[in-house]
């Protein structure tokens, strides 16, 4: 019978609760679950392990996968360290293991792609935290860097935060929808480096949702028809509403798509053009009430609740007395009678809507002139654009259920 003489490790017995890990560093990951969430990292990739070395964040892999040969055997081939920020823990010195391929003899880098992109610091939820702290603050990058050292321990420029605001590269996701056929399509008016753009967007009515939105150079009929038409690809066509340019309606013609005119443009264009009239014109009290009268008659046939009333109302309006002059025939004849089928489309089907409110109510949202003003590349322009539609689309997806059209 032997005997051993155990060595009791008295200089590790002081107050402190050791664990495997502490003692084993591959054994850490099992205890990360937690720090993973705090840190943003819990969207890794499973072949991605975080551990801790000699008080070090250390990367490696489950399985190194040569990206030469895409062979499984390689070997551990020393580590270099790279700076990275996380949340919660901000900036750190990490270990990043290399490795050396066993069958080409290439030296190659622990795959990092799911955690942090090659050119940047900067992980990949602190970006996502960057940006949805964009899309509830707007262009406040003040705001947004006083919440990162607040509520997650990161300091961070403003310029880093510019950048990754413009390089996000957020990108709306067009596909696995079917849409309803309605529409509405506006375009909206943004200067980039002193030149004019445009960003086109066509909206769903019934699905109350954004089908695409692009950036463009020139708002001529060619540029709107292709945007349109690659849009609507396999998808159903019945109507586009828009407000009045002529570039708008040769594009929907081409179409072949129900067009109707935004009520409110309509009416806009009539008090304008009535105004325009009254200030060039000299006239006595009884040819101006006759022409108020005749602008109310106009917008007493725009607003019949029925297709037969509108009709009605439109017939009146051709055998009425009115001064008859180059503007009223010029409005009557070259615009209210020709056009009148597409100033009456909402009565014809009650999916249809009246106005182009809803789309401009989301660009008024998701665009306000401030931020318009402050746009400086056309990237960032629709990054940014993008981010905000997306939260507009976010928040909107939760009201949807409390909303009937
Ligand atoms: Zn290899």
């Amino acid at each position: 019978m032997s005997t051993y003489n155990i060595k009791a490790p008295y200089e590790c017995m002081e107050l402190k609760e050791y664990k495997l890990s502490d003692f084993i560093p591959e054994f850490s990951e099992f205890r990360q679950s937690d720090d993973l969430s705090r840190f943003g990292c819990e969207n890794i990739e499973n072949n991605l392990i975080r551990l801790e070395k000699r008080g070090k964040i250390h990367f490696q892999n489950r399985i190194a996968i040569c990206p030469s040969c895409k062979s499984h055997h390689a070997v551990k081939n020393g580590v270099y360290d790279r700076k990275l920020i996380f949340l919660r823990i901000g900036e750190q010195i990490c270990t990043v293991q290399k490795y050396k391929c066993k069958k080409c003899g290439k030296v190659f880098y622990t795959d990092l792609s799911s955690l942090v992109y090659s050119n940047s610091n900067v992980t990949l939820p602190v970006i996502e935290c960057i940006e949805n702290l964009y899309q509830i603050y707007g262009a406040g990058l003040h705001k947004i860097r006083f919440d990162l050292k607040q509520q997650h321990n990161i300091e961070i420029s403003h310029q880093s935060i510019e950048n990754i605001l413009l390089n996000s590269n957020y990108e709306f996701n067009y596909d696995n929808w079917t849409y309803s056929g309605y529409y509405l399509f506006d375009s909206l008016w943004v200067k980039i480096n002193g030149e004019w753009n445009y960003i086109l967007a066509l909206f769903d009515v019934k699905l109350n949702t954004l089908v695409s939105a692009k950036l463009v150079e020139s708002e001529d009929s060619t540029v709107i028809y292709n945007f349109l038409n690659e849009s609507l690809r396999n998808q159903k066509k019945i109507s586009i509403g828009t407000d009045l340019k002529h570039e708008y309606r040769e594009a929907i013609d081409k179409l072949k798509v129900k067009h109707h005119f935004c009520k409110f443009h309509v009416k806009q264009m009539i008090n304008r053009k009535f105004k325009d009239y009254f200030d060039k014109n000299s006239l006595n009290e009884e040819e101006y009430t006759e022409l108020i009268d005749l602008k109310q008659d106009i917008f007493k046939a725009l607003d019949a609740k029925s297709l037969k009333d509108a009709n009605k109302l439109r017939d009146e309006l051709i055998n009425k007395k009115y001064p008859k002059n180059k503007f009223t025939n010029k409005l009557i004849w070259k615009f209210i009678i020709p056009y009148f089928k597409k100033l009456t489309t909402h009565l014809e089907n009650s999916n249809i809507p009246s106005t182009n409110n809803k789309i401009e109510n989301i660009f008024q949202k998701v665009f306000p002139k401030h931020i318009k003003r402050t746009m400086k590349i056309e990237q960032g322009l629709l990054s940014r654009f993008m981010l905000k539609l997306n939260h507009w689309n976010i928040k909107n997806e939760k009201e949807k259920n409390h909303t009937s059209f």
